[in-house]
């Protein structure tokens, strides 16, 4: 026996453990919302730790400088993670580099 219904503050009538199409609406806009917000835990490791060890690794003296002689400002790859992606918090595959060279890799495997 299904209970009373109820008017919905959108006015319409509602049966009992229904819920109003504006409730639907109103609960897929939150949800997509929070979404929206909410960064995937495997971005939010990424930076955090990431930034942390990235930055430990150009303040070691050895890793002042880019290959091409700029002051070091990035941690780049030796072996893509995109072709090694387990490699990525790995040290040893670790190189201190600047912004330009940076790009220039990046831009020389996206043509690969
Ligand atoms: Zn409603
Ligand atoms: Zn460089």
């Amino acid at each position: 026996m299904p209970g009373p219904s109820r008017i919905c503050r959108c006015q319409k009538i509602i049966a009992a453990g229904e819920r109003c199409p504006c409730q639907i609406r109103d609960a897929r806009e939150r949800k997509a919302r929070h979404d929206a917000r909410r960064p995937s835990a495997r971005q939010r490791g990424y930076t955090a730790e990431w930034q942390h060890a990235a930055r430990a690794f150009l303040a070691e003296p050895q890793n002042s400088h880019c290959a091409c002689g700029a002051p070091a400002t990035v941690v780049m790859h030796v072996i893509s993670i995109r072709k090694r992606p387990d490699l990525r918090m790995m040290r040893s595959n670790w190189r201190a580099g600047c912004q330009r060279c940076n790009a220039l890799d990046a831009a020389k495997e996206r043509q690969q």
